[in-house]
């Protein structure tokens, strides 16, 4: 048997059980007397699958996230490695048998014109003979399988089965890069000698500024180093825009690992890349953080900013910019971060000079800004100048654009038709079953929707308190469409969010044909803010501004300006300057003047200000603390007792128990605390100290669930 070394697979007795590990390290020290040890079954590989620096990482995470090591490896390996349930694609093929020619091989068969045919087509498509895939044959012939199984049996043709791989491979041109811009070249340059200095560089670079322009740039000079480059995108912005431009320039050095991949394909990436030597470009989502990669020179995080770059849901919560930082430093790769509306924790560490801070302020080719223009709602209510949701200057202009043969966006974030229903009498709103929230009016499907949990139920019109009548209220993307549609009936309209892309393809279609102008409006929610490019667009209007700067969240109003700024900046991108309007019944809000004057820096300036003054990231770190529990008076009991323990070790640094705004979620009662820790305390002992209370909490609740997430979002 061989001898097991760290980042091995093996198989060992677990109980009754077999189980596939991973060997962590070889123990050297005198082992433990009273621990019972057991034999290894079988070393299940010839070579380590997991690199030494990939351990090091997860037993980092383990520790900052606060969870388990089991919980890192689930996430960072595709399930095929471990359960090794993989199975290798195989493909059949046949080939011209080597005793043959294509002469000899015509003369058998001049009384067999269907086997001809399918040598005919087998010569057009190997003339100098080789190995071609059985169904292709097949289906280039225009035979059937029967025809093709006789030739087999006559010896003419010999089959045989090949391992494939499910990986595509890219087969379309591959062209130099654009060349950068006066700026593009200028940014690129001040990086590379920030680097010099510093580890990571943040490059805050206005929308359509070329910052993928600026990364290739980045990305031919680490190739040419013989370095790797790990592309980390969000979710929802990996889009073959994006895919098409990089392998126009990278070819097949170019690995995309998405989501959609199955287990399969991601296995088939993870051993690829831990074979393959050669240079490449890993573009992915925050899961590729966990890619084995080798010799890494450079990771760039792009949209920086973005929530979705955190896990929430399972362990480990982790956030894939800070992962991608730890991993930068020990794997000596630089690190950069992209955005054009930075987050207030990485712009901060730019401006104390942990970070190099790159400024890109011109659009490429001189695009102008777009020019955003404020609708006060309340003067139009009052004035009786509402058309459903949308206000008459609204209204007047987007006619006025359809009428030039261009483009709309409609923004607004929420989905379904409206977000609630509300009984005249009582006022009160039918809610979820299961969980603590209003449910959502879907009107084409003529249901109530929990966005929570899912749970839906058919539509009623009677309260079920007190048989009042139920109004609609407040209003979501559907609505929007209804009223689209009778404001603009000659308009071909599109509607992108969660409800319309449930299907594989269904985000990139609608992209793809609001790209072709097959359509002239677009609704959408968030998923339209995300880095695409139309060029047609010459309007984008929000439709309510005040429920993104109405939430309680202490990181709201970053969020707003961001989500309002990257909408802005999908209108007017070639030609001529594009239009935003923004409906709002607080037109003096501080946020919208930051957002008008494309005023990063004072919107930076009032949130760094309320943040030292309250307490938040990035001058102190924070840790929720979430207790969970099926019953009510147990979640309570739990979340006090460790309230308590918390209260003595923590004192000031921990808050009250904390009813969070969705208190149940699935029959779940959810209780929570949040722990600060100022910047230069131990952060280590302190979250030791937690695991431990934690521990004890759960040794006196039975069945409670108790979560932490480090750094939420
Ligand atoms: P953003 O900064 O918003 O990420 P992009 O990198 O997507 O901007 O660039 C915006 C548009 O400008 C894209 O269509 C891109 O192809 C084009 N562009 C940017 N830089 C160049 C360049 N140097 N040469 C040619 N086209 C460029
Ligand atoms: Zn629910």
């Amino acid at each position: 048997m061989m001898y097991p070394q760290p980042g091995m697979r093996v198989l060992v007795p677990l109980g009754s059980k077999q189980m596939t590990g991973i060997v962590l390290k070889e123990h050297a020290d005198p082992l433990p007397t009273r621990v019972r040890l057991r034999d290894v079954l079988v070393v299940l590989d010839s070579a380590p699958v997991v690199s030494a620096l990939q351990l090091q990482l997860w037993q980092w995470m383990s520790q900052y996230y606060m969870c388990t090591l089991g919980e890192v490896l689930a996430a960072a390996l595709p399930a095929g490695i471990i359960d090794d349930d993989y199975k290798a694609k195989t493909e059949q093929y046949v080939c011209l048998a080597p005793i043959y020619t294509y002469v000899r091989a015509r003369e058998e068969l001049v009384r067999a014109p269907k086997q001809l045919a399918v040598l005919e087509a087998y010569q057009a498509l190997r003339p100098s003979g080789g190995m071609i895939e059985r169904r292709l044959l097949i289906e280039q012939s225009g035979q059937s399988t029967a025809i093709l199984r006789a030739l087999e049996e006559r010896g003419i043709l010999e089959s045989s089965e090949q391992t494939v791989s499910r990986i595509g491979r890219y087969s379309g041109e591959v062209h130099p890069a654009f060349p950068l811009s006066e700026a593009q070249a200028k940014a690129a340059e001040q990086i590379k000698e920030e680097w010099q200095k510093r580890e990571v560089v943040l490059l805050h670079g206005v929308t359509s500024s070329g910052k993928t322009e600026v990364y290739i740039h980045l990305i031919e000079q680490a190739l040419e180093k013989q370095q790797s480059v790990l592309y980390l995108v969000p979710e929802i912005a990996l889009t073959t825009q994006l895919t098409d431009r990089l392998h126009q320039v990278f070819g097949n050095r170019l690995v995309v690992y998405h989501s959609r991949l199955s287990n399969a394909e991601r296995v088939e990436v993870y051993h690829s890349l831990m074979k393959d030597d050669e240079p490449k470009v890993v573009i992915g989502v925050r899961s590729a953080v966990f890619l084995p990669m080798k010799s890494t020179g450079l990771i760039i995080v792009d949209e920086e900013h973005e929530s979705s770059y955190k896990q929430q849901e399972p362990a480990p919560r982790y956030h894939a910019r800070s992962v991608a930082v730890m991993s930068g430093h020990w794997l000596g790769a630089k690190v950069l971060l992209g955005t054009a509306t930075p987050s207030v924790e990485s712009y901060y560490n730019a401006r104390t000079g942990k970070y190099g801070l790159v400024e890109l302020t011109t659009r490429y080719a001189g695009i102008a800004l777009p020019k955003i223009r404020l609708v006060d709602l309340q003067q139009q209510y009052h004035r009786k100048e509402m058309y459903g949701h949308f206000a008459d200057p609204l209204v007047e202009k987007i006619r006025e654009v359809l009428a030039q043969g261009r483009q709309v966006i409609l923004f607004q974030n929420r989905r379904g038709y409206a977000p609630m229903l509300q009984c005249n009498e009582c006022g009160h709103p039918p809610r979820c079953v299961q969980c603590d929230v209003p449910l959502t009016l879907h009107k084409q499907a003529n249901e109530l929707r929990c966005h929570w949990c899912g749970y839906s139920r058919p539509l009623m019109r009677i309260c079920p308190d007190c048989g009042g009548e139920l109004k609609v209220k407040g209003f979501g993307t559907e609505r929007l469409e209804d009223e689209v549609a009778g404001l603009f009936p000659e308009a071909r309209v599109l509607r992108m969010d969660l409800d319309t892309t449930r299907n594989k393809n269904a985000y990139q279609d609608i992209i793809n044909r609001f790209s072709r102008h097959e359509c002239d409006i677009l609704i959408g929610t968030q998923m339209v803010t995300k880095g695409l490019h139309f060029d047609d667009v010459a309007l984008v209007a929000v439709l309510n501004a005040d429920q993104l700067l109405n939430q309680s969240d202490f990181r709201a109003y970053e969020r707003a300006y961001q989500m309002l700024s990257q909408v802005a900046g999908r209108a007017g991108r070639k030609g001529q300057q594009g239009e935003v309007y923004i409906q709002t019944s607080d037109p003096k809000h501080p946020v919208l003047r930051n957002v008008i004057e494309n005023d990063y820096e004072g919107l930076y300036r009032s949130q760094v200000e309320e943040r030292e003054m309250f307490r938040f990231p990035p001058f102190h770190r924070l840790i929720d603390i979430i207790v969970k529990h099926k019953n009510y008076a147990a979640a309570v009991r739990a979340a006090v007792l460790l309230h308590q323990r918390l209260k003595q070790a923590f004192g000031e640094r921990v808050s009250g128990v904390v009813v969070p705004s969705v208190a149940r979620v699935q029959n779940t009662h959810i209780r929570m605390l949040h722990l600060r820790i100022e910047n230069g305390a131990n952060v280590v002992e302190a979250k030791r100290v937690l695991g431990e209370q934690i521990a004890y909490v759960q040794s006196k609740e039975k069945s409670v669930v108790i979560l932490s997430d480090v750094d939420p979002q």
